[in-house]
């Protein structure tokens, strides 16, 4: 019986499916580009870690900080173009 072999696999295989969950998580960390100076940054910051600028405000709506180039809130729904028009 070659028990040894299907152990071997499916330690390979254990090994495999943990790296590989490993990597698929590293990359959910979500880039975006500062309006100020362009650079790739971590769209978890508040502000651009370059040049300072402001990467998300406060929904007016629902009070929940979105990113400074999308157009509509992802939270509630509201057109963010809105409020820079009024202002
Ligand atoms: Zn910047
Ligand atoms: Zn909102």
């Amino acid at each position: 019986m070659p028990t040894i072999v299907c152990i071997v696999f499916f330690l390979s295989m254990y090994f495999f499916l943990r790296d590989y969950n490993n990597s698929t998580n590293q990359d959910e960390i979500e880039y975006i580009h500062c309006n100020g100076c362009g650079e790739k940054v971590n769209g978890s910051n508040e502000f651009c870690p370059y040049c300072k600028e402001t990467l998300k405000e406060e929904c007016p709506h629902c009070r929940k900080m979105v990113h400074i180039n999308w157009r509509y809130c992802p939270y509630c729904g509201i057109a963010k173009e809105n409020r820079w028009l009024n202002e």
